[in-house]
């Protein structure tokens, strides 16, 4: 665990969230912030503040991440209409919490290419 990452105390239990799934790699909650009728971070337990700084010892940790995403958008009801995945790298691509996370977003039609 960091000291003053936000993420790392949602996943702690000492900040609360609106968790949809958990294992006890990763957990999967409500963005506070949504930008869709359905927007879940999947972020794992172990922290790891950009995706520059995984290495090949994250391979089938962040692999689970994805398949968690999986199938938290057919819980959600949004796997056969569609859905997005993102993982934001750094502040030029828009990363705010520097814990890595794994957005799902649905439910609305997304647009191509991303702003
Ligand atoms: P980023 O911009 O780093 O890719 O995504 C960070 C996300 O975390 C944003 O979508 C933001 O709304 C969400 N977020 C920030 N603080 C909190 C919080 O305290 N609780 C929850 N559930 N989401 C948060
Ligand atoms: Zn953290």
């Amino acid at each position: 665990m960091a000291d003053d990452c936000l993420f790392c105390k949602i996943a702690a239990g000492d900040v609360s969230a609106d968790t949809v799934r958990e294992s006890e790699e990763w957990i999967a909650f409500r963005d506070i912030n949504p930008q869709a009728p359905t927007h879940i971070l999947v972020i794992p337990r172990q922290h790891i503040a950009t995706l520059n700084e995984a290495g090949p010892g994250e391979a089938e940790m962040l692999g689970r991440l994805l398949l968690a995403a999986k199938e938290i958008a057919a819980e959600e009801g949004i796997a056969e209409e569609g859905y997005r995945t993102v993982l934001n790298c750094n502040p030029g691509a828009g990363q705010s919490v520097f814990h890595i996370h794994l957005h799902v977003l649905g439910g609305r039609a997304m647009g191509w290419p991303p702003g």
